[in-house]
């Protein structure tokens, strides 16, 4: 009986594996569609100095459109990741993001970041692929920030590819910071300019103090992810944290939507 209700067990196990795999199948074809007919494009976040309301950046955020449904990266990146596809599906995020982002910058100084994943940071040719972009963008080094998660930073922190891309300008974020399984130590030899707190710490005081303090010894430019009011966004304020992102600022919107508040932001500090 054991044996046979183990046996049950396999059976489900590998249902919901097949089920899983077919899924999985469906997005990637998905995808591969996705990166020919436009239906993946870029939403942009804004991101704010919280002391003059000031927009300074913006965060590209990839969308996919699966017929009627938007379809979340949290289900397609990690699939573009195990197919391969997330070499093609970022490189359209680059070339997007520094297509509308040179103008933006040129305009009204406001840089770019875009996320970027292990695989592309693991291919040798990522650093030229980069700077392909910016060339066929018309996008400066300066306008363009690369977030990249702890755990990924660690991986290439021995690579020469950060070094080449910050020694045109490019910047380097840190994302969700606090997440990883880092050691301190290593923040000291990561080759980094911008440390952005993940959302998750938002409401812990004492947690984001302790990181300000850390990032500011180390001359990183601090943004805090996921603020979603008021009175988080006056908190931050007054632990001098530099920028800022989150709901209470703006949520992600279309580059036509986000053009016209970063008329007006810049308008009004002027
Ligand atoms: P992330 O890079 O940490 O991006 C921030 C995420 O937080 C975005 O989710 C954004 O919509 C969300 N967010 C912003 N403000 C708030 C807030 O106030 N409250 C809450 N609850 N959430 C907020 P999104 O767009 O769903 O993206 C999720 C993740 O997918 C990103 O996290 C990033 O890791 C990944 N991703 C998105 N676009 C790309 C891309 O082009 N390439 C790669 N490799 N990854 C991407
Ligand atoms: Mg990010
Ligand atoms: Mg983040
Ligand atoms: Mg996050």
């Amino acid at each position: 009986a054991a044996k046979q209700a183990g046996g049950a067990r396999l059976a489900r196990f590998d249902d919901s594996l097949r089920a899983q795999q077919s899924e999985r199948a469906r997005i990637a074809a998905g995808l591969r569609q996705g990166l020919a007919d436009g239906s993946l494009f870029l939403d942009y976040q804004p991101v704010v100095d919280p002391a003059t309301g000031r927009m300074t950046g913006v965060e590209a955020l990839m969308r996919w459109r699966r017929g009627d449904e938007l379809v979340p990266p949290v289900v397609f990146i990690p699939v573009a990741e195990q197919t391969g596809l997330i070499g093609q599906v970022g490189l359209v995020a680059l070339r997007l993001a520094c297509a509308r982002g040179a103008d933006w910058y040129r305009r009204h100084g406001v840089y770019v970041t875009v996320n970027v994943s292990t695989h592309q940071l693991r291919d040798p040719d990522f650093a030229d692929t980069v700077l392909g972009v910016l060339a066929e963008t018309g996008m400066p080094g300066a306008g363009l920030v690369l977030e990249i998660t702890e755990s990924v930073l660690i991986d290439a922190a021995d690579t020469p590819v950060l070094g080449t891309l910050r020694e045109h300008g490019i910047r380097i974020a840190i994302d969700d910071f606090g997440t990883g399984y880092s050691s301190l130590a290593y923040l000291r030899r990561l080759p980094v300019d911008i440390l952005k707190i993940d959302r998750s710490f938002i409401d812990d005081v004492s947690f984001t103090r302790a990181i300000l303090e850390l990032a500011r010894s180390q001359d990183l430019v601090t943004v805090a992810e996921g603020v979603e009011t008021a009175s988080q966004a006056a908190q931050l304020r007054d632990l001098r944290c530099d920028l800022v992102q989150g709901y209470h600022f703006g949520r992600p919107g279309r580059p036509e939507t986000i053009e016209s508040l970063m008329r007006e932001s810049s308008a009004t500090a002027a």
